[in-house]
């Protein structure tokens, strides 16, 4: 069989632990007997980004907004801990936020749906993706303590002109925050969220509390029917789906009573709390894949989910893990897709799809790793755990 051909390079971007194992392994099982594979390599493993002084993410995040499209695999954030671990001259930044901060994206995460692994809400049937601000508000917070007088807002334009307002007069000990946002942010973000609802053919819903919050999460509102209104209308209409803007407790009602299907656009903070509801409520963080996707329309595919030290540490004492790499795999098929649209060539978004059916019909056959095991639950299947390498190889039999 003649391998699938492809236009431009992938950036792909290594990691470390145990995805960066199976990572190669999803290559060379998965990807490379069937696609002609093209990738820029960047390896972000954490001794290469010591050695070049994290210089190889900046790198990597350039040549993605060049090319357009990357696929990221899991890294470790390091802590002190780390720095010892590896003998590192500091303690680097997370990768994904400098690499987030470089494409100024937004974080979609959407749950990978399989027949026999229930959600704790049995009416989901699709998935529900929670598109997350990740800029500002109480994580860029001002706060303190405050005691017996005066808390005051001063805000000082260019010209020094200033606008006093009363926090609150205190009488006793209490506690103050301010905190911000940037229009530019908040465009951003609407416009990614946009730009995925339409990828996706999903409804498009984004929730805040602006009948508190009149004038911050007012803003917010503002800014987003504003750029659909002149923007995204049209295109909403013709792939015949729906934005719609509601408050916060009213989505949490229409979410749990519906059944998934909808693009869940959130404020940073209720994005941090949601989207781990929202995993735990689909079954399994090893089952949530993530993309960040740019204003511009630039897009980094990678799984949820960390490194897996613990699984890690047991494979290199020689011992089998049986690690799911389902959400790699997908990280791979979504940015493989992605770059088969772009560069307009079927057999690349084929095997893309293929890849996944054949990865979800492994699971739904009874071939599963030990996470999804105790999970699984289908009438005359019985589920079987396999290594990580023996999943791999049953899902390449069936692509
Ligand atoms: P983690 O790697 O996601 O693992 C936490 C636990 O969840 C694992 O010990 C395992 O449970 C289970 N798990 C996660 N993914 C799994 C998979 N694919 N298959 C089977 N089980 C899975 O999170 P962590 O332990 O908090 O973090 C480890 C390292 O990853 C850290 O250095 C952190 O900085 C990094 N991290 C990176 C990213 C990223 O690059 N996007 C995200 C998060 C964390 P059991 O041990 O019970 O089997
Ligand atoms: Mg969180």
């Amino acid at each position: 069989m003649e391998k699938i051909k492809m236009k431009t390079p992938l950036v792909e971007m290594d990691g470390d632990e145990m995805t960066r194992v199976l990572w190669g392994w999803i290559k060379d099982i998965l990807i490379c007997p069937f696609v002609d594979l093209k990738t820029e390599y960047y390896d972000l493993g954490l001794v290469e980004r010591d050695k070049t002084d994290d210089k190889v993410t900046v790198d990597s995040a350039n040549a993605t907004k060049k090319y357009g499209v990357a696929v990221k695999c899991a890294t470790i954030t390091p802590n002190a801990q780390r720095v010892e671990e590896y003998s590192l001259k500091k303690m680097y930044k997370s990768p994904n936020g400098t690499i987030r901060a470089m494409l100024d994206g937004t974080v979609f995460r959407a749950p990978i749906l399989v027949d026999g692994i229930t959600p704790y809400i049995p009416t989901w049937k699709k998935p529900i993706v929670i598109a997350r601000h990740a800029y500002g508000d109480i994580y860029k917070a001002v706060d303190g303590l405050a005691g017996n007088g005066e808390a005051k807002l001063v805000f000082t334009d260019r010209d020094g002109r200033e606008v006093t307002k009363t926090i609150h007069k205190f009488d006793g000990d209490g506690v103050v925050m301010a905190m911000h946002n940037t229009d530019k942010s908040i465009m951003s973000f609407a416009r990614a969220c946009f730009n995925y609802a339409l990828d996706m053919k999903l409804p498009l819903w984004f929730s805040t509390k602006d009948t508190i919050s009149k004038v911050y999460d007012g803003n917010f509102k503002a800014i987003f029917e504003k750029i659909y209104n002149e923007e995204y209308k049209e295109k909403f209409a013709s792939a015949g789906i729906e934005y719609m803007y509601t408050l916060i407790d009213d989505v949490v009602a229409r979410i749990v009573r519906s059944e998934g299907g909808i693009v869940w656009a959130c404020k940073n903070y209720d994005g941090d709390v949601m989207s781990d509801m929202v995993a735990t409520a689909y079954g399994s963080l090893a089952m949530m894949t993530s993309v960040l996707v740019s204003p511009d329309g630039i897009y980094e595919y990678e799984a949820a989910h960390g490194t897996v030290t613990r699984h890690y540490y047991k494979y290199i004492k020689g011992e089998e893990t049986s690690t799911n790499p389902v959400a790699t795999i997908f990280a791979w098929s979504g940015a493989l897709r992605k770059r088969g649209e772009l560069d307009n060539l079927p057999d690349l978004v084929d095997f893309a799809n293929r890849l996944e059916k054949a990865t979800i019909d492994t699971i739904e056959s009874g071939e599963m790793t030990g996470d999804l095991v105790g999970l699984f639950k289908k009438e005359g299947v019985t589920p079987n755990k396999l290594s990580s390498k023996e999943f791999l190889k049953a899902i390449a039999k069936r692509i």
